[in-house]
């Protein structure tokens, strides 16, 4: 038993998935990134196409019946739910799985869910799948998962979103995975929020929204995502140590995320900001237990 913590992209592509030999390397499954610690029930950022791998993963390493986790969704956006029927481990009558995600005008996030996993769009309901599926609204809130520390903040985005971060055993880690600079009232482009400050304050690792080049940013900024520099820019506001580039765009082919990455890192390095990597499908990151 090691006591690390792992954090697993199984999806880190933004929008839709999509794929390709242009993108083979960074990936084209949505949104979910994994976290671990051996001995404890999983905690998983949204649930996009990459949670389908991810359950891959569980039956590969005989861990998919009898499944246990907690899921975090930012929202309600397709890029970040449609993986939850295509998550095997879930088809199993004693797994179980908590999912907390943003509270919702038209009702109860449960039903709310249920109103885009029902016919026509979807053969079967949350209630139908063989593992018991619990839902959980949440807003600006501080919970206990396990062991583990978490906190919801909304942040900016197209409808209700929200922020997470999980601080477990000394590792800290913040996802906001859709987050619009700008997209505030009176917010300058490069403000950052109260809100988004407390999520990333010192973290060990900051997974956020690099959707867009500048220009790209200029023609889409009612998209609600935001630039690779303004990535760089809320980790070096926030003191984060290290920051994940993450739900890439669509039309960014590998190439295209090295060069950005690359620009990344030049910007963080003159600002002593944090270290850059680019989110890709099937990178682990390891943090060592203090
Ligand atoms: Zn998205
Ligand atoms: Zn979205």
């Amino acid at each position: 038993m090691t006591g690390d913590l792992t954090v697993t992209f199984h999806g880190v592509r933004g929008s839709t998935p999509c794929d390709g030999d242009y993108l083979a390397r960074y990936g084209g499954n949505t949104s979910c990134v994994a976290l671990e610690r051996e001995g404890e029930a999983p905690i998983v950022f949204d649930l996009g196409t990459g949670l389908r791998s991810y359950g891959s993963q569980l039956i590969g390493d005989g861990r998919a019946a009898g499944f246990q986790a907690t899921m975090l969704l930012s929202h309600l956006h397709w890029d970040h739910v449609q993986g939850l029927p295509f998550f095997v481990p879930i088809h199993h009558p004693d797994s179980f799985v908590e999912i907390y995600g943003p509270r919702q005008n038209e009702g109860p996030l449960g039903e709310v869910f249920a109103g885009i996993m029902r016919p026509p769009y979807f053969p079967i309901r949350p209630d139908q799948l063989d593992g018991t599926v619990t839902f959980f609204d949440a807003g600006d809130d501080d919970f206990a998962v396990g062991e583990a520390k978490v906190r919801s903040r909304w942040i900016r985005h197209v409808g209700p979103t929200l922020g997470y971060r999980v601080d477990w055993d000394g590792v800290s880690v913040a996802y906001l995975s859709d987050h619009g600079q700008g997209c505030g009232i009176g917010h300058a482009d490069d403000h950052v929020p109260d809100e988004v400050l407390e999520l990333c304050d010192g973290v060990d690792l900051l997974i956020h929204d690099a959707q867009h080049t500048p220009a790209e940013f200029e023609q889409k900024r009612h998209w609600g995502h935001c630039t690779v520099d303004y990535a760089v820019h809320v980790a070096k506001q926030a003191g984060a140590r290290q920051v994940a580039l993450f739900h890439h765009d669509p039309s960014h082919g590998d190439d295209m995320v090295d060069l950005l990455l690359r620009d990344a890192r030049d910007v963080s390095d003159r600002l002593n900001g944090a270290s850059v990597v680019a989110a890709a499908e099937g990178m682990v990151l390891r943090f060592p237990h203090d």
